[in-house]
C-alpha cells in the first residue's frame, strides 16, 4: 500500500493564508496582533526555530517583539521580562523558546506567563483546561497534529490511538486531545513493555520520542495513520523522524514526512493561537 503523504507544509500554508485575512480584519478594527519571542542563549536549533516563527508571523501580519537574552541570564531577570510582557497591552502572545540553558528552570518560569498570553498552550492552567475537555489554548504541536489527522480522513471515535512519548508539550496534551475526540488512547514511554506489540494494535500512531527511526515500519498495522513528530539530525546533517519512514509508508494509509509534516503545522498553530489571543483582546476592549 502506498500511503498518502500528509503534507504539513501545504496545510500550514492554507492555514496561514486564512490567518492573514483574519489579521487584516483585526487591524482594520485597530487590533494589531503581537507576539513576543523570547530566546535565551545561543542554542543553534532554537535560533532556527525562532527565526522560522518570526518569519511566519510576519507573513500573516503578526507583529513580533524580539527578546534575545544571553545564556548567563538569571531566573529573576527572565521572570522580570515575563512580568513586563504580561503587562504589555501590545503583546497578545508570549513564546518562550525551550529548552532554556542550564541553570534556568522552565517549570518555574512557564507558570509565570499570563495564561491568556500562553500561545504555546503549555501553561498548567491551559493543560488543565484541555484535560477537562474545555480547551482555551491547545499546545501547538498536538493541535497541528489534530489538523493533519483531519486531513487523513480518519474518524477518531472508537479507534485505538497510540502516542509514544509523554512530554508535557507533546505526548500528554496529544493523549488528552485524542481522548476528548473519543479515541481509545494508550500513552507509551520509556518503561512501556513490548512497544512493538502496542504500536501494532494502533489505528493511529503518534511518535514523539526523539530517537531516529525507533518506531519500526514492521510494527505498523496495515492501513494505520502515522504521525511522526521526531526531529533528529544525523551526523551528515540529514533530518530523520522517529518512524522508519519508507517501511512504514508501505503499510500505513497516511503518513507525515520529516521534514515537512508536523514541524510547519506547529508554527501555523502558534500563529493561530496568537490571532485567537488578539481576537479575545479585541472583544474585551470593545466591551462597555
Ligand atoms: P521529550 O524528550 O520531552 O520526551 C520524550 C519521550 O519519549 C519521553 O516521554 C520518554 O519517556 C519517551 N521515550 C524515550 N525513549 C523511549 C523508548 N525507548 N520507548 C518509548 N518511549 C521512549 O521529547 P519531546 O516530546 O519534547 O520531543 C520528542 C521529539 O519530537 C523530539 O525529536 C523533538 O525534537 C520533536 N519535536 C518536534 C516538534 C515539531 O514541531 N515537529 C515539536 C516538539 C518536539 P520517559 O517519559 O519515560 O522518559
Amino acid at each position: 500500500m502506498a500511503a498518502k503523504i500528509l503534507d504539513g507544509k501545504a496545510l500550514a500554508a492554507r492555514i496561514k493564508s486564512e490567518l492573514a485575512g483574519e489579521v487584516s480584519a483585526l487591524r482594520a478594527r485597530g487590533v494589531e496582533p503581537g507576539l513576543a519571542v523570547v530566546l535565551v542563549g545561543e542554542d543553534p536549533a532554537s535560533q532556527i526555530y525562532v527565526r522560522n516563527k518570526t518569519a511566519s508571523s510576519a507573513q500573516v501580519g503578526i507583529r513580533t517583539f524580539d527578546h534575545r537574552l544571553p545564556s548567563t541570564t538569571s531566573q529573576s531577570e527572565l521572570a522580570a521580562l515575563v512580568a513586563k510582557l504580561n503587562a504589555d497591552p501590545a503583546v497578545d502572545g508570549i513564546l518562550l523558546q525551550l529548552p532554556l540553558p542550564a541553570g534556568l528552570d522552565a517549570r518555574q518560569i512557564l507558570p509565570a506567563v499570563d495564561p491568556r498570553k500562553d500561545v504555546d498552550g503549555i501553561h498548567p492552567d491551559n493543560l488543565g483546561h484541555l484535560v477537562m475537555g474545555e480547551p482555551r489554548f491547545v499546545a501547538c504541536t498536538p493541535f497541528g497534529i489534530m489538523k493533519l489527522v483531519e486531513e487523513s480522513g480518519l474518524a477518531l471515535a472508537g479507534i485505538d490511538a497510540v502516542v509514544v512519548g509523554r512530554s508535557n508539550m507533546v505526548g500528554k496534551p496529544m493523549a488528552a486531545l485524542l481522548t476528548n475526540a473519543n479515541a481509545t488512547v494508550t500513552l507509551c514511554h520509556s518503561k512501556t513493555r513490548d512497544l512493538g506489540a502496542v504500536v501494532a494494535r494502533a489505528d493511529l500512531v503518534v511518535a514523539a520520542v526523539g530517537r531516529p527511526e525507533m518506531v519500526r515500519g514492521a510494527w505498523i498495522k496495515p492501513g494505520a495513520v502515522v504521525i511522526d513528530v521526531g526531529i533528529n539530525r544525523r551526523a551528515d546533517g540529514k533530518l530523520l523522524g522517529d518512524v522508519e519512514f519508507t517501511a512504514a509508508a508501505e503499510r500505513a494509509s497516511a503518513i507525515t514526512p520529516v521534514p515537512g509534516g508536523v514541524g510547519p503545522m506547529t508554527i501555523a498553530m502558534l500563529l493561530f493561537n496568537t490571532v485567537t489571543a488578539a481576537k479575545r483582546r479585541g472583544r474585551s476592549t470593545q466591551e462597555p
